[in-house]
């Protein structure tokens, strides 16, 4: 189904007689506009595109197949809506309850009488099951991630920052021609036990863990990866501890299929890190839809009731944070196939020991 048509079957579900987009995520989905201001108004047999006169000739270029109207100032663009709206025949419109704001909603409430206005929940699950198209983007920008990653790994050796290492990771991606994903994560040593770090001053030291998380964004689309490695000389516990996140993560890789709960996945990797008595490090939920917005709609986690099914696009991540000592986690990006998977990220995962030698 086109995404229009995936927005118009929620219509019906919720007996509305159309909904006013204003989630410029959601609108980058429906139409492909790439701008910073943007309504549509979607109804079961119509759609209009309203922008402001910054962006008129932009729209043109990017949406097709939706009537495009613009305004220019002093026209206020919530009246300017609103009159769109009831020229469409609009009676009772759902909009996005998680973006809208409350002044908007003041705003919209008062200069749009006549509408009933309902709110409605994120719509991002929506954009859960990837279109080809989508797909062949997200494999672009995955393609990108793993190329940055081979760039970086002459980086990895004794003095030098995390910072360093994350502003050429960065300068690599924008070289490119794409954009950052996400501000990138590199942490080394004991501050590898943070999930999120951001790069610092620290220079890498023999024995550290790095972790590296990071993602390109290619025509839109995110690619999301983790690695982690050790500088130098790897111990026993290193080892043991990359091991088990490895086997943890190649096992939920596996579980992925077409009807599975994903909470069931995420249980597979839980476990696994629970024969290692590591459980109690893993934090955070096991992956995330990706798409347009890097952590999309979708949840790999406990708590859970996303069901797999064929085109979704997920991370698998899990991740070991041991305090005083380091993390580990390892990402890959993966589309669900009619009997699995594709994982679309392909940097090794087998331990690096940088420098090689
Ligand atoms: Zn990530
Ligand atoms: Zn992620």
């Amino acid at each position: 189904m086109e995404p229009l048509d995936k927005l118009r079957a929620r219509l019906a579900d919720n007996g509305l007689d159309s909904v006013i987009v204003s989630d410029l995520n959601t609108i980058g989905w429906l139409t492909g506009f790439t701008g910073t201001f943007a309504r549509v108004v979607v109804s079961p047999s119509s759609a209009r595109f309203i922008t402001d006169s910054r962006y008129t000739i932009q729209a043109g270029e990017e949406v097709s197949g939706i009537d495009i109207v613009s305004f220019a100032s002093p026209t206020d663009g919530d009246e300017f809506t609103a009159e769109q709206a009831r020229d469409l025949g609009v009676s009772k419109a759902g909009f996005e309850s998680a973006s809208v704001t409350y002044s908007q909603w003041q705003s919209w409430s008062t200069k749009m009488e006549g509408i009933e206005l309902v709110p409605l929940k994120d719509l991002s699950d929506l954009r859960l099951v990837k279109s080809p198209a989508e797909v062949a983007k997200l494999r672009k920008a995955c393609g990108l991630a793993d190329a940055a990653f081979s760039h970086i790994q002459r980086l990895v050796q004794p003095g030098v920052t995390e910072l360093d290492i994350a502003l050429d990771l960065e300068f690599f991606i924008r070289r490119q021609g794409a954009e950052i994903a996400f501000p990138s994560i590199v942490v080394s040593g004991e501050r590898s036990a943070r999930p999120h770090g951001k790069p610092s001053e620290k220079k890498l030291e023999v024995g550290d863990f790095v972790t590296f998380d990071f993602g390109a964004r290619v025509e839109g689309y995110n690619s999301d990866i983790t690695r982690t490695v050790v500088v130098g000389e790897a111990s026993d516990r290193h080892r043991e501890v990359y091991g088990a996140v490895l086997k943890a993560q190649l096992a939920a890789l596996d579980a992925i299929k077409p009807g599975v709960a994903a909470r069931d996945v995420d249980k597979v990797a839980r476990d696994i890190l629970g024969e290692y008595d590591l459980a109690k490090y893993f934090g955070h939920g096991l992956g995330h839809g990706l798409g347009r917005v890097v952590h999309d709609g979708g949840r790999l986690s406990p708590s859970s009731s996303d069901m797999i099914e064929v085109g979704q696009i997920w991370t698998v991540e899990p991740g070991t944070y041991i305090p005083g000592f380091g993390g580990v986690r390892i990402e890959d990006d993966v589309v669900v196939t009619e009997d699995g998977i594709e994982i679309l990220t392909h940097s090794t995962k087998e331990l690096l020991v940088l420098p090689s030698r």
